[in-house]
């Protein structure tokens, strides 16, 4: 099934132990979009300004991603984000966000964006999210990710977007946010209890991610790297990846073996992710590099009782 994402076409400056840039590719709906296009067709909705050119374009066409609703707004500069990790990769300082192009952002999907059966809002504000969604009634599977700054600001806004979706991607420490709810799998059952989505996934970070439904729980570890260049993008990246490979199983949604699976799938890419800068890894990423990981993953996981006689 086509996959539609509305989010942040960015670039992004950063700061990592390993180095810095100061001008790269990012935002997530590109991360998204790059980790998606590996399991069917994605299309990109957002705004760019005069500032973004034919090489970043190519990027996401050179995965086939359909970028005919990438809104050039004549005049203006493309979103901007600048952050800094600490030196264990664990936190992450915002140092600057110019939202510029997205200030006036007023989200027109083409029919063929509309008629994707799945949609993934990437982290905007909520009311964005919302009139997206309503722009695609038809969509079978919907994701939202957001972020702490709308659940500080825009709680309300939020709450009412989440009831319209079919999966909630956040981290940890947002969900525990957002519900007031100490842990995680508290959290996460609070917000399967809203009526709206009927699977939640945490972000993890370092520690990979987990899968909490009515029937299942499923934490999947990251993918074990010694080093690590840059975080940026991961989660999205994640994120394409889960909702990429939910959307090349139609009919099987829900089904807890199938989401398992793509939570191994997320956590693939997203370990290549990282390894490099921005997307510079991920644009080059092949089929079989992800299904040698995909296999590594299987093999760590496995694990079988051999019942002893227990004491007691
Ligand atoms: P992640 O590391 O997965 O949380 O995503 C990082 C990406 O999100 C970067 O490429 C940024 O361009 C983008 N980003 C950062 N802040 C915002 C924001 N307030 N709204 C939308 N996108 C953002």
């Amino acid at each position: 099934m086509p996959v539609t994402v509305v989010g942040s076409i960015a670039f992004d400056a950063v700061k990592t132990a390993s180095g810095e840039r100061e001008k790269m590719l990012g935002g997530a709906a590109v991360h998204f979009a790059l980790a998606a296009s590996f399991f069917d067709e994605v299309r990109v909705v957002g705004p760019v300004g005069d500032d973004f050119g034919e090489a970043e374009l190519t990027v996401l066409r050179t995965r086939g991603v359909d970028v005919s609703d990438v809104e050039h707004v004549a005049g203006g500069r493309t979103f901007f984000w600048k952050g800094e990790y600490s030196w264990d990769f664990n936190e992450r300082e915002t140092l600057d966000t110019q939202l510029n192009v997205f200030e006036h952002f007023d989200p027109k999907l083409s029919d063929a964006s509309r008629s994707s059966e799945v949609l993934f809002l990437a982290n905007i504000v909520p009311d964005l999210q919302r009139q997206v969604r309503q722009q695609c009634p038809d969509a079978r599977f919907v994701a939202l990710d957001s972020m702490n700054l709308w659940i500080d600001i825009a709680r309300d806004s939020l709450v009412e977007t989440i009831g319209m979706v079919d999966c909630l991607i956040l981290n940890d420490g947002e969900l525990r946010q957002l519900t007031g709810q100490a842990k995680l799998v508290g959290a996460a059952r609070e917000v399967l209890s809203w009526g709206g989505p009927s699977v939640v996934v945490a972000k993890l970070g370092e520690y990979g991610a987990a899968l909490i439904t009515a029937e299942d729980y499923f934490q999947m570890p990251a993918f074990p790297l010694s080093t690590v260049v840059d975080p940026t993008g991961a989660g999205d990246t994640f994120a394409g990846g889960f909702v990429g490979y939910i959307a090349a199983h139609p009919g099987e949604e829900r089904s807890p073996e199938m989401l398992r699976r793509a939570m191994a799938y997320g956590t693939v890419i997203a370990s290549y992710n990282v390894e490099e800068f921005g997307t510079e890894r991920v644009a080059r990423l092949t089929g079989p590099e992800i299904a040698d990981r995909v296999a590594e993953l299987e093999r760590m996981m496995h694990f079988s009782d051999s019942p002893i006689q227990l004491r007691g």
